[in-house]
């Protein structure tokens, strides 16, 4: 009798080119612009091959994570996307960022076992209470999502009242601010709604150790450009000449800093898998509800 091999994990995360949003928060890290009709197109046309080549890649299991520089969810490429590779056998995750502004009720069209959101709430972009209402509206679909908020001083006190009036089950995380200092007790604040805010606080010493990316995780851009992550700007291969498939390999990082949970989380020495475990991509514990799991 032939054993096969148990096919291989790779994770994806692509960003088209599509660099609009609905929003305008003024600590965005993108630069916002409106997207003229050719680049709305050129995305479609981007997105499109891309959920071609991971239907057609079956000899991978695949995860799939939507990084837009822009909200996504607005377009229904993005939509569409989702619900579709949701349903292929060989994707075990699909999961896109959004600011959850756009409605939610497409994904009862989507395998909910494999579609995922990782939300970001923007206190002065839209109420909390409306913010609430699409989180209930997931819960309700039986979605699986992670709710973010920026660890900014301002954000301090609707952060304490979204975590207040979210079910337990679903996880808050807390991204530390882009070149904002933490004191003590401002960790400690910011800590208590997300016990796992001290992996964002500071950056991660990365240069020469041994990371997922490249290996079992690869940023994919439009045009099929491939690098190790989202961060690092050589690229090592291309999706649709199958050269990629020749540069996966275990390799270290050669950056001094590693500073955004999407990258750190697949640096080996910090074992962020293992926390994350069963959802990577979404950024939720294996230990959630707190008591849920033995903690490692
Ligand atoms: S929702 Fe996200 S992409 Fe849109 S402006 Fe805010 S931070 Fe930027
Ligand atoms: S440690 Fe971060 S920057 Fe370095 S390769 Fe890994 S994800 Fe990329």
């Amino acid at each position: 009798m032939r054993h096969d091999k148990p096919a291989a994990e790779l994770a994806v995360l692509y960003r088209g080119p599509l660099a609009s949003c609905n929003y305008d928060c003024p600590y965005c890290p993108f630069a916002k612009r409106v997207d003229p009709p050719e680049l709305l197109r050129a995305d479609r046309a981007a997105l499109e091959r891309f959920t071609g080549w991971v239907a057609a890649t079956t000899d991978r299991r695949l995860s799939v994570l939507f990084t837009p520089w822009g909200e996504g969810l607005t377009r229904s490429w993005y939509r569409d996307a989702m619900v579709a590779l949701s349903h292929l056998p060989h994707v075990d995750r699909v999961v896109i960022q959004t600011n959850l502004a756009a409605r939610v009720d497409w994904l009862a069209d989507a395998d909910r076992a494999t579609a995922a959101l990782w939300t970001t709430y923007h206190p002065g972009q839209v109420t909390r209470e409306r913010f609430l209402a699409r989180c209930a509206r997931l819960s309700e679909l039986g979605v699986r999502y992670s709710v973010g908020v920026v660890g900014l001083p301002e954000h301090l006190a609707e952060a304490r009242a979204l975590r207040a009036a979210l079910p337990g089950e679903v996880y808050l995380w807390v991204n530390a601010a882009d070149g904002h200092h933490y004191t003590a007790g401002q960790e400690a604040a910011w800590t208590a709604l997300d016990p796992l805010f001290g992996w964002s606080v500071r950056p991660h010493r990365s240069l020469d150790r041994p990371c997922h990316a490249g290996e079992t995780a690869i940023s994919v851009a439009g045009d099929g450009t491939v690098r190790r992550c989202h961060f690092r700007p050589a690229p090592i291969g291309n999706l649709y000449d199958g050269s990629w498939r020749a540069a996966l390999r275990p390799r270290a990082c050669d950056a001094a800093l590693c500073d955004c949970h999407i990258g750190y989380v697949h640096l080996k020495p910090l074992g962020l898998r293992d926390v994350f475990a069963g959802g990577l991509l979404e950024r939720i514990p294996a230990a959630w509800p707190v008591g849920s799991r033995s903690a490692r």
